[in-house]
Parts: structure tokens; C-alpha cells; sequence
């Protein structure tokens, strides 16, 4: 059996978060910025500690706020999926102090908006840039105790443009979401199909 997790990939534009999902799959980076306009669904497969999971990561246009309800996400085509997703991961460029107040709001509607115990739902919170840390506007420290401590969230900080901690952001969540049991067991097995497309990474 086959577990499926949908992680939905929220941020800011222009803060790395194709580029970090783009590495993390093909091991591929842009110095150019094409803004994601619609929604892209990427399926890769990975393994963790010897467990096979398959990732449904949605890579999500810039929204000006989390669908408050299921109707609102169903006519906005850009975030379909959003409110059921099985975790979240936040981005914020650590240069850029308002995509760190966009994440804030993010992470607040997500726990506000989303019912009962799903509002505890995996949510890692990641600091992308970090090759250009001599312009970043709070110490590593400060913003990672905020968010640990105050928020409840994980926090890791990446560099999509190097390949740093990138395969490690996702095993951080994967692993988070695995330990609370947050995942839907997929009643197809498609692990050859996914091999097949080398797109399996062992964490
Ligand atoms: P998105 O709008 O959040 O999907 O952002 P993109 O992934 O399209 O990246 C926006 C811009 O930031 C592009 O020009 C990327 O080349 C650049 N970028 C992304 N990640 C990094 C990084 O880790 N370091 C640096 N220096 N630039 C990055
Ligand atoms: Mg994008």
C-alpha cells in the first residue's frame, strides 16, 4: 500500500516556491522568475525510512487569502485542493520582511479557517534565499523561535538556488505528517509507474 500526503506550497511571489519544488523533483534551477499564474500539481515519490509515499505537492498561485470554506476554494480554481491539504509549507524569502507578514497571515487563516483538530494539520514554515543571508531582515534565530515556539510550527531555512536543505525541508514535513498520522492510503499501487519516470527520491 501506497500512502498519498498533498502538501500545498504556499508563499509570496517571487519568493522561490516553484524553484524549491523544481529542485527538490528535477534538480533544476531558473535565475528567471515566471510567475505562477494557475495551479500545478506535481506527483513525485519518495522513500522514507524505508517506507514509500507518494507526494501530491501543489504549487499555489499567489492567493490574497487561505478559502475561508469549501464553496469559496471550489470557485477559485486557483486553490483547489488548498484546505484539504494533508500539511502546508510556507515560504518567505528571508530578504523580504512582507512575505514573512504574508506567511504570518497564511498560518493564521490556515488554523482559523480549517475545522476542529484538522486546524493542527503539519505546517513548516521555510525561509527560502539563504545564500543571500547578509540582506536578511531578522537573525535565523529570532524568527525560528517565533515560529517554533509561539507558532507551532517547524522552521528550516533553504537555499533552492544551491540545492541547500531542500531535500531536508521535505523530509522535516513528511516526517511530521507521518508521526501525527495525517495521510490517506491510496488504493492503487503506482510505484512502478513512478519509478519509471526517476522522479522517486530516497530521503
Ligand atoms: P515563486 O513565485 O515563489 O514560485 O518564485 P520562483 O521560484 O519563480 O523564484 C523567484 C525568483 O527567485 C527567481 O528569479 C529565482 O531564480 C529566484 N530564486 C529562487 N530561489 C532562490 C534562492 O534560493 N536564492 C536566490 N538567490 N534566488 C532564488
Ligand atoms: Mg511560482
Amino acid at each position: 500500500m501506497v500512502e498519498t500526503l498533498s502538501i500545498a506550497v504556499i508563499g509570496a511571489p517571487g519568493v522561490g516556491k516553484t524553484s524549491i519544488i523544481r529542485q527538490f523533483i528535477y534538480n533544476d534551477f531558473s535565475e528567471v522568475h515566471t510567475p505562477t499564474r494557475t495551479r500545478s500539481v506535481y506527483r513525485p515519490s519518495v522513500i522514507l525510512n524505508g517506507n514509500m509515499y507518494e507526494l501530491k505537492v501543489l504549487d499555489v498561485p499567489p492567493l490574497s487569502a487561505f478559502p475561508s470554506s469549501s464553496s469559496q476554494e471550489w470557485l477559485d480554481l486557483r486553490c483547489r485542493g488548498v484546505r484539504n491539504a494533508n500539511a502546508y509549507i510556507l515560504v518567505y524569502d528571508i530578504c523580504c520582511v512582507e512575505s514573512f507578514e504574508y506567511v504570518k497571515m497564511i498560518r493564521q487563516q490556515i488554523v482559523e479557517h480549517r475545522e476542529g483538530s484538522s486546524s493542527e494539520v503539519p505546517i513548516l514554515v521555510v525561509g527560502n534565499k539563504r545564500d543571500l543571508q547578509r540582506q536578511r531582515f531578522m537573525p535565523r534565530r529570532a524568527v525560528s523561535v517565533l515560529v517554533k515556539k509561539t507558532w507551532k510550527c517547524g522552521y528550516v531555512e533553504c537555499s533552492a538556488k544551491f540545492n541547500w536543505h531542500v531535500v531536508l525541508l521535505f523530509k522535516e514535513l513528511l516526517g511530521i505528517a507521518v508521526a501525527r498520522g495525517m495521510r490517506q492510503n491510496h488504493t492503487s499501487i503506482r510505484l512502478q509507474g513512478a519509478l519509471q519516470r526517476n522522479r522517486c527520491t530516497i530521503m
